[in-house]
């Protein structure tokens, strides 16, 4: 359920964010302010940006897209002096070049399969131009290809290039369900922006979407890059260095527990790393739920660190009391292969190649004082624990 909401909080935010904001500024600004020489110039400066960050980030796959989207700018651009409709054809090709793009697998930036698929993509407009000067009576066989079908007492026309767009939509939504992640978002949004242009009102200039498409792939690699550098990819929880930001921000009034797996290189010596690092995964799932308005970040290895950004001390106890407990008393059900792609949500019952551990955890807490900064706060709560842990283990102890 958790990452059904974050997939679809990942749709909205940001790439429909940036099509609302586009489509409100369309509907009230007026449309002088949005000449063509201005939107083609939009378009080349963030096109060329998006593709160095593409570049940069080996993201060859995007990089692609972004070549879908410039050959759709430079053949609606040119229509009115090229002859037969390319760019027409080219717009119902544009569903499943994306759906095509959507399938497949991630290459080095500079390779000879990056290079091939370019080649694939740059062809097609030439072919078709080469099609259409002789066979133009296809593309209107194409579009007046259509189907009634009637759907609770409507009858809805549907026309072979609009079927196959519902299909893409299917199959690129279902791959990004599947694989969430903003490359496979970036995909959906530059879908959409196309189909805006294909099928939106004729009053918004196509050129106006594609333009939209390259700030979509931008936004989406910089997120990317974000989660990379801020997020823990094991546990999914934010990494040491937003928990240095953190701190940098806060001088003042703040409590840190200093949270480690008690005996944990016997899990992976016993279970293999594997084991260990669902082990790893289950704990931080019940870190991420901490109360006390605590917030949990992984330190490095099987430590880790809930912020409390007030320094009320029974609140902050408590809290972490309550989330000793709850790990001590939670069995934990790991499998022993294949390993896990993503965080597990709940434990399920053991069974056939499952197995049930239970660990515990050695909490350190301190709190901010004056002239302690955030080191200083971190090193009393790593001697809180270094007692906890000669004390027997599996408890708290506080500066
Ligand atoms: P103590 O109760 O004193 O904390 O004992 P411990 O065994 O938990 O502590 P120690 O620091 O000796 O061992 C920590 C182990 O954690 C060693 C290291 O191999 C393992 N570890 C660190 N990061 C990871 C990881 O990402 N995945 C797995 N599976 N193991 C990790
Ligand atoms: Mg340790
Ligand atoms: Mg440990």
């Amino acid at each position: 359920m958790k990452t059904l909401k974050s997939a679809l909080f990942h749709l909205v935010f940001p790439g429909g964010v940036v099509i609302a904001v586009a489509v409100a500024l369309w509907q009230w600004l007026p449309h002088a302010l949005f000449p063509v020489s201005t939107v083609v110039s939009f378009f080349s400066f963030v096109a060329v940006a998006t593709a160095g960050v593409c570049w940069r980030y080996s993201r060859s796959r995007l990089f692609l897209v972004l070549l879908v989207l410039a050959l759709s700018a430079v053949l609606d651009l040119k229509q009115s002096t090229m002859g037969p409709p390319v760019y027409l054809f080219w717009q119902q090709l544009i569903p499943l070049n994306l759906m095509w793009l959507a399938l497949l697998r991630e290459r080095q930036f500079c390779s000879l399969a990056t290079a091939g698929r370019i080649c694939l993509l740059l062809v097609q407009p030439l072919l078709l131009y080469g099609i259409l000067v002789y066979k133009l009576s296809w593309y209107t066989a194409l579009n007046t290809w259509s189907w009634s079908i009637v759907l609770a007492g409507w009858t809805v026309e549907m026309t072979l290039p609009v079927l196959l767009v519902c299909l893409v939509f299917l199959v690129v939504l279902v791959r990004y369900f599947w694989r969430n992640n903003g490359e496979n978002a970036a995909l959906v949004w530059v879908l959409i922006v196309c189909c805006l242009a294909l099928y939106g009102s004729d009053l918004v200039p196509d050129l106006y979407w594609y333009a939209l498409g390259p700030l979509l792939i931008l936004v989406m690699v910089l997120e990317q890059a974000y989660a990379l550098a801020f997020r823990d990819e094991l546990t999914g929880l934010p990494s040491r260095r937003a928990l240095s930001d953190q701190l940098f921000r806060r001088r003042r009034r703040y409590g840190v527990a200093l949270v480690d797996i008690d005996h944990f290189k016997k899990v992976n010596d016993t279970h293999g790393h594997n084991v260990g690092d669902q082990v790893l995964k289950l704990v931080s799932t019940q870190l991420a739920m901490v109360g006390g308005g605590g917030r949990a970040y992984r330190y490095g290895g099987e430590e880790f660190i809930v912020l409390f950004r007030h320094d009320r001390k029974e609140v902050t106890t408590q809290a972490v009391e309550q989330l000793r407990q709850r790990i001590a008393k939670t069995p934990f059900t790991v499998r022993q292969r294949p390993r896990p792609t993503k965080r597990p949500r709940y434990v399920v019952p053991a069974g056939k190649g499952q197995q049930t551990l239970h660990v515990t955890v050695s909490i350190g807490l301190s709190w901010w004082e004056k002239g302690l900064d955030g080191d200083a706060v971190i090193k009393r709560a790593d001697q809180a624990l270094y007692r906890a842990k000669k004390a027997g283990r599996n408890r708290v102890i506080s500066t």
